[in-house]
């Protein structure tokens, strides 16, 4: 941070930005300038310092300089961050493809899926137990029966398990059964439910709130790290736009922006960001192009019976489709350069 003081500032206005920079156990390295002095802040900048700057008499302009996250910054964290998932590696060069149905519905209906998606690569299984939906008499998940039939479909199929957890006394059990707990766009911001996950040391999966910008999506992921859970990988899965014809607008520029901000993988999420099943191929290439790590594709046998997001799901011949055509891509997808 650096705290730039106006021309007719005083010595006292500095000594006064200098001893609450102090106060505060961080070190003020003053420069004074021809016309001006200049302060610079040196050590973890609590939150609220630069509002208590601005407030000085003689302070003209506070610049943050380095991020509010840290532990989720690639300037704390040049390398980049991958997370190892049984046979897939999220974060490596081949993007990972996790599908599967939006909800866990019975057995026939999970363990067909599971077979099919592997068959035409998936190496992670998706599929919701519980369900955050926006009316509350829409079905709302199986719950811990539906974990029964995620842990049954994996024992069948070999593939690991992608579902969400929503509530922070939910976490012990989903942890149970899940190889990485997923944290749904409309809990992004439920802090104690990030506090909870990031005390396990499973992998978590961070999706963008509805109306999330990178820095809170960022923090959110911070949150998770802060408790020493550093497996985080992060999910663009569109915001909230003024287009009503896609549920969602998908934001493909947050796969490279995320790349340059931060060191965890990012993964897209074609499925919920367009809401219809022939946008999915289309973006799920854009995002695999930019460089996503991973795609999350919402898979059923029957969509036209799925009791949740059937429009958007792919039947079995479409994912092979898909999968196809993301493969043929992946030799030439963006890999950013870190800033
Ligand atoms: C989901 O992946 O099943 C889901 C509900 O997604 P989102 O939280 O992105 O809406
Ligand atoms: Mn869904």
């Amino acid at each position: 941070m650096i705290v730039a003081m106006t021309a007719d500032s005083t010595p006292d206005n500095v000594e006064e930005v200098k001893r609450r920079i102090e106060a505060h156990g961080l070190v003020a390295a003053v420069s004074q300038g021809v016309e001006r002095a200049v302060v610079g802040v040196l050590g973890s900048i609590p939150p609220d310092l630069k509002d208590e700057m601005e407030l000085l008499p003689g302070v003209m302009q506070v610049v943050v300089v380095s991020k509010p996250y840290k532990l989720a910054s690639r300037e704390f964290h040049p390398d980049p961050t991958t997370i190892q998932i049984g046979e897939a590696t999220v974060g490596g060069p081949q993007p990972v493809v996790m599908a599967g149905p939006c909800s866990v519905e019975d057995e026939e209906q999970m363990v067909s899926t599971a077979k099919a998606v592997k068959a035409a690569g998936a190496t992670v299984l998706r599929g919701g137990a519980f369900k955050p939906r926006t009316s509350p008499y829409s079905f709302r998940g199986m719950g811990l029966d539906g974990l029964k039939l995620l842990d049954l479909a994996k024992q069948e199929t070999g593939l690991p398990i992608i579902t969400e957890v929503m509530s922070p006394v939910d976490v012990d059990t989903v942890a149970q059964y899940a190889d990485i707990l997923q944290v749904g766009a409309r809990n992004m911001q439920n802090y104690n439910l990030l506090d909870e996950v990031g005390q396990t040391r499973k992998p978590v999966m961070v999706k963008r709130g509805l109306a999330a910008s990178y820095e809170e999506w960022l923090l959110a992921a911070e949150y998770v790290m802060s408790h020493g859970n550093e497996q985080v990988m992060l999910c663009e899965r569109g915001i909230r736009g003024f287009e009503q014809f896609t549920r969602f607008t998908m934001d493909v520029a947050a796969i490279p922006v995320i790349q340059r901000l931060s060191h965890l993988p990012i993964v897209a999420d074609p499925s919920h960001s367009t809401g219809k099943w022939y946008l999915v191929t289309p973006v799920a290439l854009a995002a695999v192009a930019a460089g996503a790590h991973g795609l999350l594709i919402e898979v059923h046998p029957n969509p036209d019976i799925a009791k949740c997001d059937g429009p958007q799901s792919l039947t079995f011949d479409n994912f092979n489709l898909l999968m196809s055509q993301v493969h043929a891509l992946e030799s030439i997808r963006n890999h950013p350069v870190p800033a």
